[in-house]
């Protein structure tokens, strides 16, 4: 997978405030429609609305920090199961890791 980082570094991640530029990078899932628009509803990319799902795949990215390690599938092409959804670190999410973490520093 190492080869595969460089041309993917600078493929920006299409989660809302998602800073992470290393890890590696997921295209929409243009073969399975109602995958591909659960992630839609759950990222809820702005301005997307008006791209066709072609556009989309071609152009976005969802880097690996926002899939649990359920859906990782190691040796498949994507390593991914062709259902996983992108479910970690969404903004919402983001917010209630924080209270999460906070909630621990609270305690020490
Ligand atoms: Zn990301």
């Amino acid at each position: 997978m190492e080869d595969c980082l460089s041309s993917r570094r600078n493929k920006k991640c299409c989660v809302p405030n998602c800073e992470n530029k290393h890890s590696k990078r997921h295209r929409f899932p243009k073969s399975e429609p109602e995958i591909f628009e659960a992630w839609l509803r759950i990222i809820q990319p702005k301005g997307f609305e008006e791209l066709t799902r072609e556009t989309i795949y071609n152009r976005y990215y969802v880097c690996d920090v926002h899939f649990s390690n359920k859906w990782s599938l190691p040796g498949s092409k994507r390593g991914l199961v062709k259902d996983a959804l992108p479910t970690l670190l969404i903004p919402g999410e983001i917010c209630k890791l924080l209270l999460e973490i906070n909630k621990i520093n609270n305690l020490k």
